[in-house]
This record gives structure tokens, C-alpha cells and sequence, in this order.
């Protein structure tokens, strides 16, 4: 669809209000929305930000940031692709934007922008990359102070079918109208959690409707009276949120899937292989672009399926990398890894372009997957002494940790840039140092709200 065509649909269906949606450097979907009596001229133009959003931490506090004060502005371009009209909100629409300089260049701290070089870079190497988030949430009351969750219910049970059916139901509808193809839906583990999951595609596509995911979820659940949380722990004695990431490469023209070799073991080809040894070379520093807020690592811990160690392994979810079993009649298809310390505080374009970066790397330098990392079975089985001889680590605990490696691993902060990279690590150390000198009860309450 191009701009022309996006200012007739909008007027056509009575839309008076269209949002350019992005996400920050601290997982917070922004927006301005334009009325559409200027639409076409918006189109062009974009809508303009003050360069320090990028510097804004928790609190829409900012930090300090080369280039990112209060003088000078990105424009925010919306991409006519991604057009919706609102199906909860009939009377608005929305757009995906990048981050653009007053030139029309893409602006260095852009987030989506990181991930179409990723992409970029992937297809120079003759891969499409194709991914899906796999997105956990709480569906709560408002009591109070206090965020209720909505039922009691046990995993995968008949009766957590029903508290929060017909929220559910509106929400099937309202991403199927996006486009959204859900693929499979449960109450999770955790009171009040949910999983509604939405068919892979190709990576750019895949960020952006996990954008439109999590408004429609929020949007969705508030029409019902309920509030929704994507925080990565909301409930200290309920299982985390995790936001897996499935991905795989395929040939330019999407045809073969090019992680597939029906004789190897799981499947996983040599490129698979190899994009598998790139994760796990970069896994610790990772973290900080997966599990970025400071909320995130309460969830990585062992015996609750998020992953704690530095381990790989077939259907094993207790490793960070999950090789998951091929589906029977199709078995290509369906060859994919799977990520799991990742959540949905993430920016899913960074977290994806680090991805990519941290794959390709493991491509390019031919990084097999360490064999001693191999998991096959409960990692809480194996003995001490075994954990040291195999070089099995628990993943960073906090987000300082996380941070700091990343401020060592020149791959990934190359593949970012120096400007996504200053301001990407200046919240992280902004957050951590807030959320430090506060409690819990304080940082439970900030990021249920906001995620
Ligand atoms: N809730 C778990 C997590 O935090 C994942 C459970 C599962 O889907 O395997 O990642
Ligand atoms: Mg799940």
C-alpha cells in the first residue's frame, strides 16, 4: 500500500485519528497520532520527537547522551505498510515509524532501522531471516493499589479457559484483523497468565507485529476492564513472562529453509549449526538487548522453563537455546531455534537485530556450538563438578552484569552503531541505578504498568 492509498483507506473508514507508533531504547511503545485531515502531508513529513527520547529511562527520566539533549529532533516516518485501522479503537489507525534525520536519512539511534541493516547484512550473505515472539502475559484486575490476577488456574487447564474467555475471544478477532495469524493459545502456568502466539514471518514483519501485538493485548484487555502486564516477573511466586524468539534462515527467495538437513541431527544443518555457535559465543552480552530491564532477571532462574545457563539442547526448556522437534509433515518448515532469555521488556527490533548479529558472526567465523554445552537433560541434574569441567555458567543474574558485557562485545555494539549503542547503554545503566536504590514492591509496580 503506498501513501495514497493509505489517506483514501483512513478517510474511507471514518478514521479521525492515526498514530506513528515506535519503540524506544527502554521497550516503551511511543506514539503521536496525526489527525487525518493532515494525513498526506504527514505521510512525507513525518511527526517530529525531541532527540532525547532515545536518552529517556524509566520515569521519562534522561539520561546523558552525546547528541540527544533537548535541542534537535528525529522525525518519526511512517511506514505505509504497516497501516491498520484499530480494530479496537474503529475511529484510529496506526503506523510503524523510523527514526529519520530533517535530511530524510535513517537517524543512527533508530531501532527498526538497526534491524533492516541486520537484515540487510543477513541477505548479503544470501539469508532471509525469519522469526516469531512467542509472548507471555498476565491478564489482572484493578483492586486497589493491587493487580489481581484474573483466575487461580493451573497450566494448560480447562479451567483457566474460562475467567478470561471473552477477552480472548476479542483478541483472536482484533489480530486476525491485523493480520496477526495466531498460531496457538493456553493459560500458562502462572494465575492470570496467558500465551496467544503468532505464526512466524519474515524478521522486520515479525518485530512489527509483536508491537501490534502488545498494543492490541493492552488495548484489548482494557475494554474489559483489565489491565494486561508483558513485565518480565510481575509475581515473585508466579512464573515469569518470557517472550521467546523462534528463528531460522531461509534462501532469499523463502523456499528452502536453509537450517534444514534431514540427516543431521534435530535437522540442524551446518548454517543452523553454526548461527546456533554464533548465539552462544554472544549469549552473556545478549542478554542485555533480550532481558534488558531490571525486572528481567528475576526470571532467569533455574526450575521454572525461562533458562538460566549457558546450555543448548533438543526440546530442552531450561536451555537458553531450545532446538525444538521438527512437526511431523513438515519437518523443513518447521526447523527453527529457539531463544528463550528473552522477554517482552525488550525492544524486539534490538533484540532481533542483536540476534542476527550475534548469528551471522557465528556464520562468518565458522563457531560451532561447544558440545560440552549440549543439554539433554534437567541441568538441576547434573553434579557441581561436572557444571566446572563442562564450563556450565549461570547466565548473568542481574542487569548490571548483563550490561557490562555487552560494553565488552565489539560485535554487537559495531552491528548497533556508536549512537544506538551509547543511548541503549545509558538506560540500562540509568535503570539499574534507579531500580538499585528502591525496593521491590517499587520496581514490581513500575513494570507491570508499563510493559
Ligand atoms: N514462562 C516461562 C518463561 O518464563 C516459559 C514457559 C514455557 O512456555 O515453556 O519463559
Ligand atoms: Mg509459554
Amino acid at each position: 500500500m503506498d501513501a495514497a492509498a493509505v489517506v483514501a483507506k483512513a478517510k474511507d473508514a471514518g478514521v479521525h485519528l492515526v498514530s506513528f507508533l515506535y519503540c524506544d531504547n527502554a521497550g516503551i511503545i511511543r506514539t503521536k497520532s496525526t489527525h487525518v485531515s493532515a494525513l498526506a502531508g504527514r505521510m512525507t513529513s513525518g511527526i517530529g520527537f525531541t532527540k532525547a527520547q532515545q536518552a529517556v529511562r524509566d520515569g521519562d527520566v534522561m539520561e546523558t547522551v552525546t547528541g540527544m539533549g533537548p535541542v534537535g529532533e528525529f522525525r518519526l516516518i511512517p511506514d505505509p505498510s504497516t497501516f491498520q485501522v484499530l480494530p479496537y479503537a474503529p475511529k484510529r489507525a496506526m503506523m510503524l515509524g523510523d527514526m529519520m534525520t530533517l535530511e530524510g536519512e535513517p537517524w543512527p539511534a533508530c531501532p527498526r532501522d538497526f534491524l533492516k541493516r541486520m537484515i540487510a547484512r543477513a541477505a548479503g550473505m544470501g539469508l532471509k531471516i525469519v522469526a516469531s515472539f512467542e509472548p507471555e502475559w498476565y491478564l489482572a484486575k484493578k483492586e486497589g493499589d493491587a493487580f489481581v490476577p484474573v483466575d487461580e488456574s493451573p497450566a494448560f487447564s480447562g479451567t483457566g479457559m474460562t475467567a478470561p474467555m471473552a477477552v480472548i475471544d476479542d483478541l483472536l478477532e482484533a489480530l486476525s484483523d491485523q493480520g496477526l495469524q495466531v498460531e496457538i493459545y493456553h493459560p500458562e502456568a502462572g494465575w492470570g497468565q496467558q500465551e496467544v502466539s503468532i505464526r512466524h514471518a519474515e524478521a522486520l514483519r515479525a518485530a512489527d507485529n509483536h508491537v501490534m501485538y502488545r498494543e492490541t493485548v493492552r488495548n484489548v484487555a482494557w475494554s474489559h476492564g483489565y489491565y494486561a502486564s508483558f513485565a518480565p516477573k510481575p509475581y515473585l511466586d508466579q512464573l515469569g513472562n518470557g517472550c521467546h524468539i523462534h528463528i531460522s534462515a531461509w534462501d532469499l527467495p523463502g523456499e528452502r529453509n536453509l537450517f534444514f538437513e534431514s540427516d543431521k541431527p534435530y535437522a540442524l544443518g551446518e548454517t543452523g549449526s553454526l548461527f546456533l555457535g554464533g548465539l552462544m559465543e554472544h549469549l552473556r552480552p545478549l542478554l542485555a538487548l533480550t532481558a534488558p530491564s531490571v525486572n528481567s532477571y528475576r526470571r532467569l532462574v533455574p526450575n521454572l522453563f525461562a533458562t538460566a545457563y549457558n546450555i543448548y539442547g533438543p526440546d530442552n526448556r531450561e536451555a537458553a537455546v531450545r532446538i525444538p522437534s521438527t512437526l511431523k509433515g513438515s519437518e523443513e518448515g518447521s526447523v527453527n531455534l529457539e531463544y528463550k532469555p528473552a522477554d517482552s521488556s525488550a525492544n524486539p527490533y534490538i533484540a532481533l537485530g542483536g540476534m542476527i548479529a550475534a548469528g551471522l558472526d557465528g556464520i562468518e567465523r565458522k563457531l560451532r556450538p561447544d558440545e560440552a554445552l549440549m543439554v539433554d537433560v534437567d541441568p538441576a541434574t547434573i553434579p557441581e563438578a561436572e557444571f566446572e569441567r563442562r564450563g556450565i555458567r549461570r547466565l548473568p543474574e542481574d542487569l548490571s552484569v548483563a550490561t557490562r558485557e555487552l560494553e565488552s562485545d565489539a560485535v554487537l555494539l559495531d552491528a548497533m552503531g556508536p549512537m544506538l549503542a551509547e543511548s541503549y547503554l545509558a538506560i540500562r545503566w540509568g535503570e539499574w541505578r534507579l531500580f538499585s536504590v528502591n525496593d521491590v514492591d517499587f520496581e514490581l509496580k513500575r513494570h507491570f504498568y508499563k510493559y
